[in-house]
């Protein structure tokens, strides 16, 4: 198997995508702007990462021929969502490097190995427990107490897959809509505010923060995105502490993410519990594309060139808000909005919960 020690890409290089959604689209995007190719290799006709790239191959993950063909036609590969099935990331690997490396996938996949990475690095999370029965739910639920979240290990994504389980509630019920065998049940955090950190690290281990963001949802799906996070500096710096800490224990090549629940001030506890790791380019980090002399697209691409990672500067305050579903529709009154910067992913039909677009608003210096 050929190690994932990097060749350094030279401009004219092609780097393999897995997935075809917008975060393979704007690493595409970036990659372009650095004189490199993209290949994206995705089952989806429609992706929408396919119209900003020469080459695409559209196969099944588990097509091996395919993938194969689709190793020999480029230099190093990655991935822009974290549900590549394994075997896919094994038999690329044996070709070519993946970058991040594929054991990442295998600590990412699964809600309970990631959890307990992240505890074993002492790192604080909420309380959580495997589940995999009724009975063992009813356990769960007395060594963690209500309300909890109960969650699959696999596969969940914007709150699918997800339930709140309160005092009283019908525990079968819950446990056969959730529909798997495989669950961890959650304490459920009073958090004050989400956060997260978007990371960068190269194959050499510099690492490169960027500020820490404010992330508010609506119906589990990120809406709005504001840097820097309104959080004292002591804490952004434990924050992006963390996700050094998460990057280097992977050994991690690229851009990922670390989602964080920040608690109310006043208990004794820690201050930040971390919720999840998305190991890849990361929504929260969109506003780095306009508000920032370096995105977390360019970061990305450049760790897995072999290339020096940036020293991201941000231009200013920077707030990045989703256009999901029929909000897209509204894109001809964004472009009219003075600061704002308007990103179309080119997907098909809006769908109620589907991620369509974003605008990103920095709000420069005050002058006068
Ligand atoms: P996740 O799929 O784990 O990222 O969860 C999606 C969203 O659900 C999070 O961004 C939170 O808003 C909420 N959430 C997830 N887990 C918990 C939890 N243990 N306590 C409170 N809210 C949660």
């Amino acid at each position: 198997m050929i190690a994932s020690n990097q060749r350094k890409l030279r401009p004219g290089d092609t780097i393999g995508i897995l997935g075809g959604g917008q975060l393979g689209r704007m690493l595409a995007m970036a990659a372009a702007r650095l004189g490199l190719r993209c290949q994206v290799f995705s089952p989806d006709p429609d992706s929408p990462a396919f119209d900003v790239v020469l080459n695409g191959t559209c196969a099944e993950y588990a097509d091996v021929e395919a993938l194969e063909l689709f190793a020999n036609d480029v230099d190093v590969i990655t991935y822009e969502f974290e549900n590549v099935p394994s075997a896919a990331a094994m038999v690329l690997a044996a070709r070519r490097p993946v970058l991040p490396n594929h054991k990442v996938l295998e600590t990412t996949q699964d809600r309970l190995a990631e959890k307990d990475f992240v505890t074993g690095l002492g790192v604080a999370t909420a309380a959580y427990a495997d589940v995999s029965s009724v009975a063992s739910l009813r356990e769960a639920i007395v060594r963690i107490g209500l309300p909890a979240v109960l969650k699959t290990r696999r596969f969940g994504y914007d709150g699918k897959g997800q339930a709140i389980i309160r005092q009283g509630e019908d525990l079968v019920r819950i446990w056969a809509d959730l529909g798997t065998k495989h669950a961890i049940l959650e304490t459920f955090v009073p958090f004050e505010r989400e956060i997260s950190v978007i990371a960068a690290r190269s194959a050499d281990g510099a690492v490169e923060c960027f500020d820490v963001t404010e992330n508010e949802h609506r119906d589990h799906i990120l809406k709005v995105s504001r840097a820097p996070a309104p959080i004292p500096d002591a804490l952004a710096a434990q924050a992006r502490g963390i996700a050094e800490k998460i990057a280097h224990a992977l050994d991690y090549v690229g851009v990922l993410a670390v989602e964080m629940f920040v608690l109310a001030n006043g208990s004794n506890g820690p201050a930040v519990l971390v919720n999840e790791i998305a190991p890849r380019v990361h929504n929260s980090g969109h506003w780095t594309l306009d508000g920032a002399s370096i995105s977390q697209f360019e970061q990305h691409i450049r760790a897995i060139a072999g290339w020096p990672l940036g020293k991201p500067v941000r231009h200013g305050p920077v707030t990045m808000t989703n256009l999901i579903g029929d909000e897209i529709n509204d894109y001809e009154q964004w472009l009219t909005v003075p600061g704002a910067t308007v990103h179309i992913y080119g997907k098909g039909a809006p769908r109620p919960g589907r991620k369509m677009g974003h605008v990103t608003q920095v709000s420069g210096p005050k002058t006068g």
